[in-house]
């Protein structure tokens, strides 16, 4: 049965690839998302599914009843564009000034379409649902995941999958890690208030500069002195402002930066140390501060159970040899949040273009992949729909 259903979606291939190329060309900024949900409702409907939009602000959700009872499975997918100028010379190049398809989303979309078609035209040898999350604002804070599950998406769910393209992983390879494997991405802005003068009397002056150097310096030592060398952490400052002359002692500082953890106790570590860090050396020289923290997206932990059923399912029904375990990444995903409510796991399909010269990293200007791997992202999402939802899995669930 799981091989008619490959057959099927490898005849929606160029189906598929109209789909993404045309998302490629009209991308929509996180949370401003109003022709690509139309569009992914327009076609769900056309093919008899349940559908419910504006889930949760743009999310639209679609509901494949089996004929049978059994588990319900979601499968998610995000549709949201990025605030990039699109710099490739393909005739599917974004129409829309200075936003940009640059991680895969389109296609994304573009196989959950064309995975749901095949699930939807098979529901009378389902036992069990699929529910089909396709979710606006990946990309941006507080993210569309949170907003969804708020407004029920997951209600009649029992697991969840996701899968994402990566440009960079050889095509049909599917790269993954059981426990954590994405970091929670936290922000701050820190805003140090001295008091300006001339640059020959710092004495009459709380110089800025200075200050907001030492906080950088600081900064640095949470990393290496306070966590626990066994668990990861990063402090980045990425962005430094301050002043505009060389004769003068600018009056204020600000600081831009990002911190990625994994632990849960690590994060708030991390961000008490962050604090205390900031207020206690503005005190000690005599500046004021205001400090911005941001909590993003938490940490993306892959279920064990769920994920060496993952791993089975791909050995089953796919080839062994295109499983690859990787270490954590420190980008972070807000399909942690479905991960927080159900047992599920997250994982990259490989899609890296055939010429290493065309490859480039995700939110790159020049990012593309390989339209194939919605085929090989497309039939790992089948096979769990496959094993999870039908009564002909072969899979013994009690793999640990
Ligand atoms: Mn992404």
């Amino acid at each position: 049965m799981l091989n008619n259903w490959f057959d099927q979606l490898e005849a929606m291939y160029e189906q598929m690839v109209d789909w993404r190329r045309f998302l490629h060309q009209y991308p929509e900024l996180s949370f401003q998302e109003i022709e690509t949900p139309k569009m992914v409702a327009t076609i769900l409907e056309s093919y008899g599914i349940e559908v419910r939009t504006n889930v949760g602000g743009r999310g639209v959700v679609g509901t494949i009843r089996g004929a049978k009872p059994g588990k319900t499975i979601a499968l998610r997918a995000d549709f949201d564009a990025l605030p990039i100028q699109d710099e490739k010379n393909v005739p599917y190049k974004s129409k829309i000034p200075g936003v940009m398809h640059a991680c895969g989303h389109d296609g994304h979309t573009a196989t959950l379409l064309a995975v749901a078609k095949v699930l939807s035209d098979n529901k009378d040898s389902l036992s069990g649902n699929v529910v089909l999350l396709h979710q606006h604002a990946e990309e941006k804070l507080p993210g569309g995941a949170i907003g969804m599950i708020e407004d029920g998406c997951l209600d009649e769910v029992d697991y969840v999958f996701g899968s994402h393209l990566s440009s960079i992983a050889p095509l049909g390879t599917y790269v993954y890690r059981s426990g954590y494997s994405m970091a929670a991405t936290d922000f701050f802005e820190i805003t140090i208030r001295g008091k300006g003068g001339h640059g020959s009397a710092p004495h009459e002056t709380v110089d800025s500069v200075a200050v907001a150097s030492q906080v950088i310096n600081q900064l640095q030592l949470i990393v290496s002195r306070r966590v626990d060398p066994q668990k990861e952490a990063v402090v980045t400052v990425g962005s430094f402002h301050a002043g505009n002359a060389g004769n003068v002692i600018a009056d204020s500082a600000k600081l831009t930066g990002t911190v990625r953890t994994f632990d849960p106790e690590v994060r708030s570590l991390v961000e008490e140390e962050v604090k205390q860090i900031v207020n206690r050396v503005c005190e000690a020289f005599h500046a004021q501060c205001e400090i911005i923290y941001d909590n993003g997206y938490p940490a993306l932990y892959n279920h064990e159970q769920e994920t060496a059923t993952f791993e089975e399912i791909i050995k089953n029904s796919l080839q062994e040899d295109m499983l690859t375990e990787r270490p954590p990444v420190m980008g972070g995903e807000d399909f942690a949040y479905y991960l927080q409510e159900r047992p599920g796991m997250f994982f990259h399909t490989g899609a890296a273009l055939s010429n290493t010269e065309d490859r480039y990293p995700h939110h790159h200007p020049m990012f593309d992949f390989d339209e194939k791997g919605m085929v090989f992202a497309g039939k790992a999402l089948l096979s769990i729909a496959h094993h999870y939802v039908t009564e002909n899995s072969n899979i013994n669930l009690l793999v640990k």
